[in-house]
């Protein structure tokens, strides 16, 4: 069956001292015991990439993500990241199209689909984030808004590309707020994203791609969501700095 995931984006967050510290416990707790996801994905701001994926190389089941890339492979774009230079550093995945990036950062759909083929040009895995704001919600257009984002950013891929893919399916309303979807809101989102990627390429396809919740996450809350039938894990943000709370987490699958 599909990979049961668990990946923690931290953001803007931790100095390298820190960092190290929170890695190293994750690490620790994760050999330690056998953690219930397939895999935990660890995305550390882009300085601390090279000491992650360094000292987790050959660690069982915790894998690097970064938290963006630029859509060109190299050039004079200052301040900017490359698919290529996370390949060379052996990340494995890429978070694109967080909200975050979507609302600070104007990220479009069609830019997020130069990004997503950029990425896989690479060997690098998206993440690809979606969802839809407070006020979508209020009016229950959803499930349109969310298929319109997969429709403009994944569906030019062939088969063979798409199959590879993680969806992370993040609401913006329950981001960072402590509100967070209920189990039924988050499998209800997550069969309708299933199904509208198995409009495009067939059951079998969507039956092999993991989505994720992501939206106020934490060890109270995780098992419930996670026991939906098409919710394979977590995208969490502010509990993935606590090693003992992300673990928590990854546990509840
Ligand atoms: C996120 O930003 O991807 C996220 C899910 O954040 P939080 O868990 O803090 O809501």
């Amino acid at each position: 069956m599909r990979d049961q995931i668990v990946a923690g984006n931290w953001k803007m967050n931790k100095d390298l001292s820190q960092a190290e510290n929170l890695v190293a416990e994750i690490q620790q707790q994760v050999n330690g015991q056998s953690v219930k996801a397939d895999k935990v994905i660890l995305a550390p701001p882009y300085v601390y990439l090279n000491y992650l994926t360094e000292r987790l190389s050959g660690s069982n089941g915790l894998h690097v993500a970064a938290q963006n890339c630029h859509q060109e492979l190299a050039g004079a774009y200052t301040g900017e990241i490359s698919a290529a230079m996370l390949k060379s550093l052996a990340v494995e995945y890429v978070i694109l199209g967080h909200s975050e990036r979507r609302e600070y950062f104007q990220e479009s759909n069609e830019l997020l689909a130069r990004k997503v083929d950029t990425a896989l040009d690479q060997g690098i895995i998206p993440i690809f984030c979606c969802g839809e704001p407070l006020s979508i919600r209020e009016t229950d257009q959803q499930e349109t808004f969310v298929n319109g984002q997969l429709t403009e950013s994944l569906f030019h891929l062939p088969q063979e590309s798409i199959s590879q893919l993680i969806v992370a399916y993040e609401p913006i309303w329950a981001i960072g707020t402590g509100r967070t979807a209920t189990a039924e809101q988050a499998q209800q989102m997550h069969a309708s994203i299933r199904q509208h990627i198995a409009g495009k390429y067939g059951a079998q396809i969507a039956n092999k791609i993991p989505i994720l919740y992501g939206g106020s996450c934490k060890p109270s809350n995780a098992s419930e969501i996670f026991a939906g039938a098409d919710v394979d894990g977590g995208l969490i943000g502010g509990a993935s700095l606590n090693a003992d709370d992300f673990i928590a987490i990854a546990n509840s699958l």
